[in-house]
Parts: structure tokens; sequence; C-alpha cells
């Protein structure tokens, strides 16, 4: 009984956490939190008492990865967790699947195309898909430029509607 009591903080505690990071915004597309991306792996209370946040890079070498570690541990120390261990998990690799609905759906409504399929590599990604118009929906789109706004955008325009929109190609 004090053990299923026990049980019942510590989830409880965990569920805090990772309503925390999901306050987090993701640095290049402010609209999706870190949770919305899926690359928090893991929350975790340990035995000891000692909170470890695992985190999956979106891809090895993207920028935004060191400012969302900086992220994670300011919010962690805002809130009474300065000692959680902030642990890389780098396997399996993040893919665009780990992208939640949610993140779907926000990233139609702020314009930007969302990712379409499993990629093994965002390189691979945005040379061979099809990527579809965020706001008409036509799929007769061009690249117009191979970077947006941040590096890990590339600028498309859409041939039906004539829009300008960036899609992610990182993710
Ligand atoms: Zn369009």
């Amino acid at each position: 009984m004090a053990a299923l009591i026990a049980d019942q903080a510590t989830a409880a505690r965990e569920r805090a956490v990772w309503e925390l990071l999901a306050q987090v915004p993701d640095p290049e597309i402010p609209v999706l939190s870190i949770v919305d991306l899926g690359i928090v792996r893991h929350v975790r209370h340990g035995a000891d008492g000692r909170l470890s946040i695992g985190l999956t890079p979106t891809y090895s070498g993207c920028p935004a990865t060191e400012v969302i570690r900086s992220s994670v541990r300011n919010a962690l120390e805002k809130h009474g967790h300065a000692q959680a261990a902030i642990e890389e998990v780098l396997s399996p690799p993040w893919t665009s699947d780990w992208l939640t609905p949610e993140a779907h759906r926000k990233l139609a409504a702020f314009g930007i195309a969302p990712p379409e399929g499993a990629v093994s590599s965002p390189k691979q990604l945005w040379r061979a898909t099809v990527v579809t118009c965020p706001r008409c929906g036509s799929r007769a789109t061009a690249r117009v430029s191979e970077f947006g706004s941040t590096p890990c955008k590339a600028h498309y325009q859409c041939s039906a509607c004539r829009e300008p929109f960036d899609y992610f190609k990182c993710l």
C-alpha cells in the first residue's frame, strides 16, 4: 500500500515535469513545444529521488539542440529541479514520426508544411519529398530556395495559390 502511494506520487511528479516541458518552445518554430516535437524521451524520478530528462536531438549538429538544452535547464531550475540530469538519448534516432498529431495541426496553422512520411535523414527528406501547400493543400509546389528564414527551413512556393511558404526540412 505504501509502495502504491509512493508510485502514484512519483507519477504525479513526473506528470508535472511533462507539463513544464510542454511549455518549452522549439527555438526554430516557437508554436511547437519540445513535447510536440517528440524529442523528450523520458522523465524519470529515480529511486534516489533524482530527476532525469532524456532528450533526443532532431538531427546531430542542429544549432537548435544547444538552445533547447539550456531552455530545459532554465525551466527545471525555475521550478525547483536544479539537480535534474539532462541526458542525451541518441538511440533510436529521432524521426518525424515522433511529431505529435497536435504538432502537425500547429505546423499547418502556422503556415509551415508539416513533414510527409517517415525519413531516415533530413537531407534525403527534403530533396525527394512532394511538399503539400499548407494553405490550399495543393501538391503542385516548387522549392524556391534551400534556405528559408532559418537554416532548418526551405522556402517553397505553391503553383496553385501562388503563396510562398516554409517547409521544415530538419523534421
Ligand atoms: Zn497553395
